[in-house]
């Protein structure tokens, strides 16, 4: 197991931590290396767990999830158009569980996963944990790393059984869109794949539209749903999220959550239900904060010959190109770190397609990213020009 958890996933955040401890140490670092917003959670959803604890909610949880939490996540796919009740859905304790989870249940050793490239960190770890391989399949950054179902599909073996997606995507916020969905629809049925979608982001969407791959036709019956309220209620410590899929995966599942989680807290639960019922205006509020950020950040960018920024329609990341810098993503994020006290995380740790990339968190106000942003390009051209330094006139 030691060998199958292995890999970049741990090694990414490494940057991440050198910074928060240099914060800790009081320098003024500006953190932009890590998903996690910067937003308290709503307050009614505070005092929402606050009341459910005082009413006594100490005890042991319902496994799969308390019943009216899985009806309010369930109702909140059937708005999308889906055919699905609460026995579709398991509560766990986030996506990254839901995930690791569907992993266990749908996957056996051999296996084979298509996984496009760059990914989030831990899908390496939660593929290969269970004895299946992660197959990667490249995402250009010629075509803003939008996902192309031709060479997905051209990457499937006998032994393809199932393919993961993540939409809005960590780390580019590209969106798969509906024409790109139904072709990929149509390969999982050609080819008998099951579909595992990571939603996280599905409500951080500027442009475009999200769609649930599981409302296509004949998809319910092979897709996976993988989402939580971590980032669309900013609530990532309180390790709330589900999976929604067949009834026959759900009871294996919670047969899994049995031995594995012995369910979420009650109390979160509680919490969790009034959260879905947040007034989609407090939800709208936070996601046109990210907006402008994005904005900010493509703004102060825009003028420079030494990165270019490649403009999200959705999530919380932005990839910026520092090729021309000469320096490795890795080595520019250190250079950055060291002479800016800006840390962002190296786009080879999300796989080699995004090499010469970095990754910038939308976690900061817009005005505190705008002067990062400028920093950070002229920290880029320090490096640029120190590469190539202008040629002498000739004589
Ligand atoms: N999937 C993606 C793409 C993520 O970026 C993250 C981290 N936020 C997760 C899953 C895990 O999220 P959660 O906090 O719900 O476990
Ligand atoms: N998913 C978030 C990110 O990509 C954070 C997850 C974590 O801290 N491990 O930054």
């Amino acid at each position: 197991l030691t060998e199958r958890i292995a890999g970049e996933g741990a090694a990414a955040w490494d940057i991440h931590y050198r910074a928060l401890a240099r914060q800790a140490a009081g320098e003024d670092i500006t953190v932009l290396s890590v998903g996690d917003p910067d937003f308290a959670t709503p307050t009614p959803i505070v005092e929402s767990a606050v009341a459910s604890l005082r009413g006594g909610a100490t005890h042991y949880p319902d496994v799969q999830g308390k019943l009216a939490l899985r009806q309010a996540i369930a109702a909140g796919y059937r708005r999308q158009g889906l055919d699905v009740g609460p026995d579709n859905v398991i509560v766990m304790a986030g996506a990254q569980c839901g995930l690791y989870a569907a992993a266990q249940c749908l996957l056996d050793p051999g296996d084979e996963v298509l996984v496009p490239e760059p990914s989030y960190v831990t899908y390496e770890a939660v593929l290969r944990a269970t004895g299946a391989e992660m197959v990667q399949v490249p995402l250009h950054s010629k075509a803003d790393f939008r996902l192309d179902p031709v060479a997905l599909e051209a990457a499937i073996t006998p032994r393809t059984r199932a393919i993961l997606l993540n939409s809005p995507h960590n780390p580019t916020g590209q969106l798969i869109d509906a024409d790109t969905w139904e072709a990929i629809a149509a390969l999982c049925q050609r080819h008998d794949l099951w579909l595992i979608a990571d939603e996280v982001y599905a409500e951080l969407i500027f442009e475009g539209e999200h769609l649930c791959p599981a409302t296509l036709p004949d998809m319910a019956e092979r897709s996976v749903i993988v989402s939580s309220l971590s980032k669309s209620h900013a609530m990532t410590g309180w390790r709330l999220g589900w999976v929604l899929g067949p009834e026959a995966l759900i009871e294996h599942l919670t047969h899994l959550a049995l031995c594995m989680l012995y369910g979420c807290p009650d109390f979160i639960q509680d919490a969790a239900c009034d959260a879905l019922q947040t007034p989609p205006a407090e939800l709208h509020a936070m996601r046109e904060t990210y907006r402008a950020r994005r904005d900010a950040v493509c703004e102060a960018l825009a003028k420079s010959t030494s990165v270019t920024a490649i403009r999200p329609p959705a999530g919380m990341f932005l990839m910026v190109d520092v090729r021309a810098t000469g320096l490795s993503s890795q080595a520019f994020a250190d250079r950055l770190l060291d002479e800016e006290g800006i840390s962002v995380l190296s786009g080879e740790a999300f796989g080699p397609s995004a090499a010469g990339f970095v990754r910038l968190s939308l976690t900061v106000e817009a005005e505190h990213l705008t002067a990062a942003s400028l920093r950070l390009a002229a920290c880029a051209e320090r490096a640029r020009v120190e590469l190539s330094p202008t040629p002498a006139t000739e004589a």
